[in-house]
């Protein structure tokens, strides 16, 4: 439905990913449409983008992104083995801070990415044990340099309290 979504504009591209989904269920949908390239090359440098100001959460209607982490319900064992995965610390400095402004602190759910500090201080901090599993960083990041693995049996959100 999205590359219809983008190939036609709001009005056109929901109406036809409507009857796309409509023949889907029928198992007669003619053709699959697929986005001219992966979610992570259309990633631009920051240079090139215009900064969003995103308003602040409200508390009543929006809330901030630890609150949500804590009502799932997330826990993973704090000694467990890594399942995020960083290839290339260096690469991760070089291109995802400092050509790409550092998009895993905006798109990751659950404020798992940070990067703290400044100048020769500055280092990636992962926040592992807040993951709830959604997998974006594996898909986004413009480097393909994440690796989302498996956690330990048991570790993540809380689906059956939620
Ligand atoms: S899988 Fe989702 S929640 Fe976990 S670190 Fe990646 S982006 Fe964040």
């Amino acid at each position: 439905m999205k590359p219809l979504w983008t190939k036609l504009g709001t009005v056109l591209g929901i109406a036809a990913g409507g009857l796309d989904m409509w023949l889907n269920t029928l198992r007669i949908s003619p053709f699959t449409l697929r986005h001219g390239k992966p979610d992570h090359a259309a990633l631009l440098p920051s240079a090139q983008a215009k900064p969003i100001n995103y308003p602040r959460p409200d508390g009543s209607v929006t809330y901030d992104r630890l609150s949500s982490v804590f009502l799932s319900g997330t826990l993973h064992e704090e000694d467990q083995p890594p399942h995020l995965q960083v290839r290339d610390l260096s690469l991760q400095k070089s291109s995802e801070h400092d050509v790409f402004g550092g998009p895993s602190g905006l798109y990751c759910p659950a404020a798992v990415y940070e990067w703290v500090g400044e100048g020769a201080g500055l280092r990636y901090q992962i926040n592992a044990a807040n993951c709830v599993h959604c997998k974006t960083c594996d898909i986004k990041d413009p480097n393909q340099n994440i690796n989302w693995v498996p956690p330990e049996g048991g570790g993540g959100p809380n689906y059956r309290g939620m």
